[in-house]
C-alpha cells in the first residue's frame, strides 16, 4: 500500500532505530535518503526555509525523472519526494530545528523524517542502502542521557538526546499494604517485609536501567525522586551506571514530559559548556600550529580539513562569502584567496563554518566566553 503521510519523528533517535535503518537493503532497488538544510539563520525565516527545501527537492525530482529505472519505481520515488516536501513545509520554523534527515522505503513501510538541531548541507542519495554518515556526523555532537525517576513502588526510565525525551520503561512493584498491626512483633515483621520489598523494587529498577544502558548506551545519567529515596536507590545501581551520574533531581515520578525536557535541556547546556571550557584549555596549551584563533585562521584550517574541535559564539550572524569552486570560506568578498574562484554571499558565515566542520566530522561547541570573544567569536583546535 502506498504511504499516505510522512510524520515528523518525535522520539529519541535510538541505537535501535539506527540499526534498523542501517540493516535495510533492497538489492536492485533504490532507497531514498534526503538531508535538508532547514536553518532559519541561512534562509531568513520559516518561509525562506520552505522555499529552500522546495528548491532542493525540485532538483531531486529532476534527478529522479532522468534515472534509467522502471516507471513504477520512478512513481514511488517521486511520491516519496512529495511526502518529504509536505513534512518539510510543516516543520519549517519549528523551535531548534536546523535540518531534516529523511529515509524512505515505502515498500517496507519504512519512512522517517528526523528533525535535527544541527545544520547540515542539503543533499540526497539514491542507493541500495540508506546513507547514514551525514546523520552520524550530527549525532556525534552530543551525548545521550539516561534518566531514572524512582520512588518506593514505581519507576520510569527515559532516554534524552538532542532535545528529545522518550519514556523507555515503566516499572511498578506492589508494596505490601499498610494494615493495622496488632502487636509489636507484627509491626517489626511488617517493617522488615517492607524494607525487603523496597530493596527488591530498587534492585529491579537498577537491573532494568543496566539493560537499557546495554541496548542504548547513554553517556550520562540523571536520577530523580524524593531526596530520602535517592541515596537508597543509588546503592543498587551498577558501578557502570553510578559513575555516569551527572545530576540528582528532586522530582516526582509523575513529572510531565515537558518539565523533564526543559530540565534536561538545562543540564545538557551546562555539560556542553563544561566541554567547551575543556576544549578551550586544550587549545590554549596546544602547540601554536594546532591552534586557530579568529575567523581567517579557522577558515583556512577548515579548507585544509584540519579542524578537530570548533568553538563558536552562538547567534553572531556575521555576513561572509563562500568560494563557488573550492568552498573556501571568506569574511570579505572578492576572488577566492586559494583558487581565485568567484565567491557567493552567505548571511551567517559562522553557521556555515559549523556546517563545514560537521561535514568534516569535527566536534563543534557553541560557547559564550570572554576568551572566545577575543578571537572574534571563533577558534579551532586542529588535528595536526
Ligand atoms: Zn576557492
Amino acid at each position: 500500500m502506498a504511504l499516505q503521510q510522512l510524520p515528523l519523528y518525535e522520539g529519541v533517535i535510538t541505537r535501535r532505530l539506527l540499526r534498523q535503518l542501517g540493516e535495510i537493503h533492497r538489492p536492485g532497488e533504490l532507497l531514498l535518503s534526503v538531508y535538508l538544510d532547514m536553518a532559519p539563520s541561512r534562509w531568513g525565516d520559516a518561509e525562506g526555509v520552505r522555499i529552500a527545501a522546495k528548491n532542493s527537492l525540485r532538483q531531486l525530482h529532476e534527478h529522479i525523472r532522468a534515472l534509467p529505472i522502471t516507471n513504477g519505481e520512478r512513481q514511488r520515488l517521486l511520491r516519496e519526494t512529495d511526502l518529504i516536501q509536505e513534512v518539510a513545509t510543516l516543520a519549517a520554523g519549528r523551535r531548534n530545528l536546523r535540518s531534516l534527515a529523511c529515509f524512505m522505503a515505502s515498500a517496507l513501510g519504512v519512512a522517517y523524517a528526523l528533525p535535527l538541531p544541527w545544520p547540515t548541507f542539503s543533499r540526497h542519495f539514491l542507493e541500495e542502502r540508506f546513507v547514514l554518515w551525514p546523520l552520524h556526523q550530527v549525532l556525534d555532537q552530543s551525548d545521550p542521557f539516561g534518566l531514572i525517576l524512582v520512588d518506593k513502588d514505581e519507576a520510569r526510565l527515559y532516554l534524552g538526546y538532542l532535545g528529545q525525551v522518550e519514556e523507555m520503561t515503566y516499572i511498578f512493584d506492589e508494596v505490601p499494604p499498610k494494615i493495622r498491626i496488632p502487636d509489636a512483633f507484627g509491626e517489626l515483621e511488617f517493617r522488615r517485609k517492607q524494607v525487603v520489598y523496597f530493596h527488591r523494587h530498587f534492585g529491579r529498577v537498577a537491573y532494568t536501567a543496566l539493560r537499557l544502558w546495554e541496548q542504548e548506551p547513554f553517556r550520562h545519567l540523571i536520577i530523580g525522586g524524593l531526596w530520602e529515596v535517592l541515596p537508597q536507590f543509588e546503592r543498587h545501581l551498577h558501578r557502570y551506571l553510578r559513575e555516569r551520574i551527572v545530576a540528582r533531581w528532586e522530582v516526582s515520578v509523575h513529572a510531565p514530559k515537558e518539565e523533564l525536557q526543559r530540565r534536561l535541556e538545562e543540564e545538557e547546556k551546562r555539560l556542553l559548556e563544561r566541554q567547551a571550557e575543556l576544549i578551550w584549555h586544550e587549545l590554549a596549551e596546544a602547540p601554536p600550529e594546532r591552534q586557530a584563533r579568529g575567523p581567517e585562521r579557522v577558515f583556512r584550517a577548515l579548507w585544509e580539513q584540519r579542524v578537530g574541535y570548533l568553538l563558536v559564539q552562538p547567534n553572531t550572524h556575521y555576513h561572509g562569502h563562500v568560494c563557488t569552486q573550492c568552498q573556501r570560506l571568506h569574511l570579505s568578498g572578492g576572488p577566492c584567496i586559494e583558487c581565485g574562484g568567484s565567491v557567493a554571499h552567505v548571511p551567517d558565515i559562522y553557521e556555515e563554518a559549523v556546517r563545514v566542520a560537521l561535514a568534516q566530522s569535527a566536534h563543534v561547541r557553541y560557547w559564550t566566553a570572554q576568551a572566545l570573544e577575543e578571537c572574534d567569536g571563533i577558534a579551532a583546535l586542529l588535528r595536526y
